[in-house]
């Protein structure tokens, strides 16, 4: 396993379930050569979820803390995965993952895309006439727009609709329309730079059998030139590395040889896959 690194992932400060100092430990006893946390940036709404915005200097605090407690062995960068809905500034971070997980409803609440299913379908019935592909246009046009806007260094779990699509099949995930809906959107991110995601979040806790983004969109991603990085979206430290060996395989398959990482000396590195 050559990835030894993560970028994306969780602490207290937000929804994770291990303390920073003990997920940095388990990074160091795993041999990673760097760890880069990013918790869900303060927003206004679903306060259980993100850091609360009066906590974030002391998130920023006690990772610079630890960034420089393991400077010699590891290095730690200070990111955040920041939502389209979240109040933060980048300015302060080392990186930040844009990620989608909510739409704006008119009367100005949100419907998360990720959580119970039944909220989602409720959604799409109401505001996209029962249509699941009018849904997901709606989803992939709203995270391109925001990873064109906001610069984004790495697009994260590009295709996070297919976690409640297992469940509600709104729509055939091999059908050419929904393969174009969610091709057309990709391909002008492959010009800016950005790294794609590959994230096992989902497979680390049960809900789908390989990462994001689905096959088509990494095999369309190489012929565009893209470079990719793998995440394991982790928030549990006994699943810092779930499913790497899994999507360094599928990556390897598709005629991938390297990827891209948080680096011992540089924010970010390539390092060679299959090794
Ligand atoms: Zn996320
Ligand atoms: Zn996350």
């Amino acid at each position: 396993m050559s990835i030894l690194s993560c970028a994306h992932v969780h602490t207290p400060y937000c929804d994770g379930k291990t303390p920073a100092a003990e997920m940095a430990k388990r990074a160091l006893n795993l041999g990673f050569l760097s760890l880069g946390f990013s918790s869900h940036a303060p927003q206004t709404f679903d306060p259980g979820y993100c850091i609360d915005p009066a906590r974030e200097e002391a998130y920023q605090a006690e990772i610079r803390a630890l960034k420089r407690e393991y400077a010699d062995r590891m290095t730690i960068y200070l990111g955040v995965e920041r939502d389209l809905c979240s109040c933060c500034s980048t300015a302060d971070y080392d990186y930040f993952i844009a990620s989608f997980h909510y739409f704006t409803k008119p009367d100005g609440h949100h419907t998360p895309v990720d959580a119970s299913p039944e909220q989602l379908k409720q959604y799409v019935d109401a505001y996209c006439s029962g249509d699941g592909l009018e849904m997901a246009r709606r989803y992939f046009s709203a995270v391109r727009d925001y990873v064109l806007s906001s610069r984004a260094p790495i697009i994260g779990h590009y295709d996070l609709v297919r976690k409640n699509n297992a469940s509600l099949h709104l729509y055939d995930e091999n059908s050419p329309a929904y393969q174009t809906i969610a091709l057309d959107a990709l391909r002008p991110l492959a010009d800016t730079g950005a790294l794609l995601e590959v994230n096992t979040g989902a497979m680390a806790r049960g809900y789908l059998f390989t990462p994001y983004p689905d096959v088509f969109l990494l095999k369309a991603w190489k012929t565009w030139g893209g470079e990719v990085i793998i995440n394991s979206d982790c928030h549990d430290a006994r699943l810092l590395t779930a499913g790497f060996s899994e999507a360094e395989a599928l990556l390897c398959s598709l005629g991938y040889d390297h990827a891209v990482r948080l680096g011992r000396d540089t924010l970010w590195e390539r390092f060679a896959l299959g090794r």
